[in-house]
């Protein structure tokens, strides 16, 4: 017997983009097995089978109550036929067979592992599979070269798979801030990422870097790079140049995702606060074990950073293409693309129509040229 509740249609926009996505999820059982399949596909370069997964789960986030039955599904955009199968299986059986089944085969585990290593992607860990390859112990032993990120990314791998806190990210952010006030004075910092949208936790933190006169950000990211390598707070940085073209009539027209802005991959050193060497203070009381005892005098951790400069005024859009979710980014380009006859990226917008680019000082604007309401970052977790 169905109750009138398990019945009551949803009615949800297409578009992650018009949708309001808060952290809380009503149907995490659904978007948990959803989200592990859209992993899965991605970390073997099936990237169409991953947006899918992705935008399914995506629309199961945005749903105002949980799902407990099928029938509520009916009529909803987004969900496949495969992502309904997975569903159906989770609300019948509790779990979905084929997630439990990904989750153990060797594959999974062994791409997981190895991608978990800062600088290896799905290519590479793939060859290193079909060569044997499955854990970071058969990767030391077998003679592989790895490029500079990835020896950085196995020294540190246990640091750089710890989530990073909001107090680390906070205390991050005042070290860049030092850095870029001691480079060019009034250069501003501005936090963006998961952390800009109100996660407590991410896997790295990424700042956007600017300067209210046009022109001065240029070559500030060396020096400021330069200013945290003198004192001592860069574990790894990889810098590469802004290669942003400027035609005649503006900015060249946006080719892919990537952003061409000026910018750096980093990995810091990170003096351990108080808090942290409390917890460490009674790790040692606890620990018997030497190696544990080792790990915990430690005092610093290391932590994934992006840094980006932008000029000022393509900061609006800077902001909005860094701010995420990566879903939430890929359905504005595809709204505007799609619905709007524009192309968005994290530098112009462009008005195919009218043949020109719109201007913008804030996101506010950038969602105003699109005819999309405004959606907050804390409401963009799509
Ligand atoms: P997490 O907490 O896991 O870090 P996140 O949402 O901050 O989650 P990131 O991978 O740090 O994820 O990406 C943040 C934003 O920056 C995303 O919106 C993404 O689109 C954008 N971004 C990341 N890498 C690039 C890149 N190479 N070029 C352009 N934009 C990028
Ligand atoms: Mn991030
Ligand atoms: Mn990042």
């Amino acid at each position: 017997q169905i109750s009138e509740a398990e019945v009551a249609l949803f009615s949800v926009s297409s578009y992650a983009c018009q949708r309001r996505t808060t952290l809380d999820n009503h149907n995490s059982n659904l978007t948990d097995a959803l989200s592990l399949l859209a992993e899965n596909a991605e970390l073997n370069n099936e990237d169409g089978r991953g947006v899918a997964f992705r935008r399914a789960a995506a629309l199961l986030k945005a749903l105002p109550t949980q799902v407990i039955s099928m029938s509520q599904l009916r009529g909803l955009p987004c969900l496949g036929e495969h992502s309904l199968r997975v569903i159906k299986d989770v609300l019948e059986n509790g779990v979905s067979s084929e997630v439990e089944s990904t989750k153990q085969s060797k594959r999974y585990k062994a791409l997981k592992i190895l991608t978990g290593i800062f600088g290896v992607g799905a290519k590479t860990a793939d060859r290193w599979i079909r060569a044997g390859i499955y854990n970071l112990e058969q990767l030391r032993h077998s003679g592989q070269t790895l490029n500079r990120a990835q020896k950085a990314g196995l020294e540190h791998y246990d640091d750089l798979n710890e989530p990073v806190t909001k107090a680390e990210a906070d205390a991050i952010g005042e070290i860049v801030q030092k850095a870029v006030d001691s480079v060019l004075t009034g250069s501003q910092v501005a936090l963006s990422g998961g952390f800009r949208r109100g996660k407590l936790t991410g896997h790295d933190v990424d700042f956007l870097i600017t300067h209210p006169e046009e022109g001065k950000e240029v070559g500030l990211m060396p020096k400021v790079v330069a200013w945290l390598e003198s004192q001592g707070f860069l574990l790894y940085q990889k810098t590469t140049r802004n290669s942003y073209l400027e035609s005649k009539d503006g900015p060249a027209r946006p080719a892919s995702n990537m952003d061409r802005f000026e910018r750096c991959f980093s990995i810091f050193k990170l003096t351990k606060g108080k808090e942290q060497e409390n917890t460490d203070q009674q790790l040692r009381e606890l620990s018997k074990n030497y190696q544990m005892e080792a790990a915990s005098h430690k005092i610093w951790r290391a932590v994934r950073v992006d840094l980006v400069v932008s000029p000022i005024s393509q900061f609006a859009f800077a902001v909005l293409g860094w701010t995420g979710s990566k879903l939430f980014e890929r359905e504005l380009r595809r709204w505007a693309g799609h619905e709007k006859n524009m192309s968005l990226s994290s530098h112009a917008l462009f008005d195919n129509t009218q043949n020109k680019y719109l201007r913008a000082t804030s996101e506010e604007e950038i969602f105003a040229y699109l005819g999309l309401e405004y959606i907050p970052p804390s409401e963009r977790n799509a």
